[in-house]
């Protein structure tokens, strides 16, 4: 049962922290053959080249030292035989490695500096120049694909955010305790939503969903019928 719009549309996902935004960015795309991109896994690999390089001290980044850094970190998305998307830092998968709480507490400050913003946003142009693709993040539906065909702006209960988000860890393997989770989403908000830089803001015409009490099935349920709406898209 799919959809198939016969363009090849660019879809933004924008949002909170842990607000379930690659979760559903990945139903989509998988519904519709479209490549999925997470834009945060970018900045998250930023940041691990940053604390491995030295470049962190006292929880902020070395801005000099990083910005000078820049053309010697190169990111691309590679599949694994199972089909999961995998984020790699100058040739070395870092998939895990980029998910810890040392990676989550350092991300907002580095995602702050105008100049990994520009190579990042650089990036991700490249990758959806020609359309078919999801991207999830914090500014697709505003800096970077102004134009997206489709813009949806996720957001849910901190307190469910943070449950969601600690379980995900804790499935991965990564030991931490609730309250730091809950402080970590917080933080990383306050902090994306006030930085000069291309700020975490709903775009005018993006869509808002409250995903609080939505299962995965019922937001896709949610998206075919705004597809259909806005393409009268068949399902067949
Ligand atoms: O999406 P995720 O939570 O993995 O993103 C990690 C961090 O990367 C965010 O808290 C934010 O600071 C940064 N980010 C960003 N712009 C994006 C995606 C992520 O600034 N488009």
């Amino acid at each position: 049962m799919t959809i198939t719009p016969d363009q090849q549309l660019i879809i933004a996902v924008d949002g909170h922290s842990s607000s379930g935004k690659s979760t559903f960015a990945r139903a989509i795309a998988r519904e519709l053959g479209y490549l999925y991109i997470d834009s945060g896994a970018m900045y998250r690999a930023v940041t691990l080249f940053a604390i491995e390089n030295g470049m962190i001290s006292n929880e902020e980044p070395d801005e000099g030292a990083l910005i000078e850094a820049l053309d010697r970190i190169h990111i691309r998305f590679e599949k694994n035989a199972d089909g999961t998307q995998h984020t790699l830092l100058n040739g070395r998968d870092v998939e895990k490695e980029i998910r810890d709480m040392q990676v989550s507490e350092l991300v907002s400050p580095v995602s702050r500096i105008r100049e990994v913003r520009r190579k990042m946003v650089e990036l991700q142009r490249k990758l959806g120049k020609k359309g078919g693709i999801v991207m999830d993040g914090r500014d697709i539906g505003t800096t970077v694909f102004p134009r997206a065909d489709i813009k949806i702006f996720l957001t849910s209960e901190p307190e469910t955010r943070a449950k969601r988000r600690y379980r995900e860890l804790q499935e991965k393997g990564i030991k931490t305790d609730y309250r730091n989770v809950l402080k970590n989403i917080n933080e990383r908000d306050r902090i994306d939503q006030s930085r000069e830089e291309s700020p975490l803001k709903m775009a005018p015409d993006a869509i808002l969903l409250d995903n609080s009490h939505m299962t995965p099935e019922e937001q896709m349920e949610w998206f075919r019928k705004l597809l259909k709406k806005k393409y009268h898209a068949d399902r067949h």
